[in-house]
């Protein structure tokens, strides 16, 4: 999320709503290719809010993996444990915040993903062996009654250096743009060019598409309407990214974008946590329509940023570090500044994109 200049206490409201959806289950794609391979390992159970101990083997050749847990609707989750075969603790069970490879809790209640590799610590690889973890959850009501998730890691064995990411595009008709007149837009062309060219720079091609989508201008108002959002995406081997009217309720309508995760769950359309979404009011209302392709497609950037697994170099609340030892918190020039900066990935960061698999290898 990122905010061009508005309270912390805004920050905190939007980051910390209660409450959930319903969730549908999910469609989820046929991972296997030669690249990805996945790995189910069935349900979890929790005692009070930590779930047994699950183990998975990670063969040979994988260079990175995400684990991803899908979960019961108004149910928050983060990977609180999570240790390699040679023992290394790479997420700290008492403090899953701070580690070597730190996690969070879901952005929108019913799942959460979790990268390996999320940081440029040389010390966090996916070495082959079996490796264990532990998650935790809470109910958005505060209650912790027991419950089951379903778990499954996704693994990625690719060592080249670029990728390509594929986005679908759902204008939703705000400010009169729809899906058949997009491609004839300027200023989302514009704003699409510069997502391609600041991705193009950390060797990423970003490929795009424009499915056929119900337009209707839209308001989202909460975090359970992101997840309602979210969960009308039907595309599964891309990032899905809803272009709205505004924010408003109780987020903040200067928020310029928002990702259901961070990351994002890959390869699965029809949950709360599989989308962007870039609100055009900020950039295309008057007076500011100057600035407008350029601020979206900036936003669009960050979002997708997140969504991918990039934290802000520094959070507002100017305490929290990214990870990443080569960004500098205050470099306003980064893509992950917290308000709205500038469009440079870090060599740290481009780990990071490359390690997702929804960065496939290019053809
Ligand atoms: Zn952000």
């Amino acid at each position: 999320m990122r905010y061009p200049q508005i309270p912390l206490a805004a920050i905190l409201l939007a980051a910390c709503v209660q409450g959930g959806p319903e969730s549908s289950k999910d469609e989820r794609a046929d991972n296997d290719s030669a690249v990805l391979h996945n790995i189910d390992l069935g349900s979890a159970t929790f005692t009070e809010n930590r779930s047994e101990g699950l183990s998975f083997d990670i063969p040979e050749g994988v260079t990175s993996f995400m684990v991803i847990v899908d979960g019961a609707p108004g149910a928050f989750y983060r990977v609180a444990s999570l240790e390699s075969p040679t023992g290394t603790q790479h997420i700290d069970p008492e403090d899953p915040s701070k580690s070597l490879n730190r996690s969070r809790w879901s952005t929108i209640a019913g799942g959460v993903a979790h990268l390996l590799p999320n940081s440029d610590d040389p010390m966090v690889t996916a070495e082959a062996g079996r490796w264990s973890i532990e998650i935790d959850s809470w109910q958005g009501d505060g209650t912790h009654p027991p419950h089951e998730a379903q778990v499954r890691v996704l693994t990625k064995s690719d060592e080249s250096e670029s990728g390509r990411l594929r986005l679908y595009l759902h204008y939703s008709g705000a400010f009169g743009i729809a899906s058949a007149t997009a491609s004839s837009e300027r200023e989302i062309q514009k704003s699409l060019e510069i997502v391609r060219s600041i991705f193009a720079a950390a060797d990423i091609e970003v490929e795009v598409v424009d499915p056929a989508s119900d337009d209707s201008p839209l308001t989202v108002t909460s975090l359970d309407g992101l997840g309602d959002l979210s969960k009308l995406a039907t595309q599964h081997d891309g990032i899905n990214v809803f272009f709205i009217e505004q924010f408003g309720g109780e987020i903040p309508f200067q928020a310029e974008g928002i990702s259901s995760g961070l990351p994002g769950v890959p390869y699965t359309a029809g949950t709360t946590s599989a989308s962007v979404t870039v609100s055009l009011g900020e950039g295309f209302r008057p007076p500011l329509q100057l600035k407008r392709g350029e601020l979206v497609g900036h936003s669009l950037a960050h979002e997708l940023g997140h969504f991918l697994g990039l934290r802000h170099t520094m959070e507002a609340n100017g305490f929290s570090e990214d990870p990443i030892s080569d960004t500098g918190a205050s470099n306003r020039q980064n893509l992950m500044f917290t308000q709205t900066g500038g469009n440079e990935i870090s060599a740290g960061q481009r780990r990071v994109l490359l390690a997702n698999p929804l960065i496939l290898p290019a053809d």
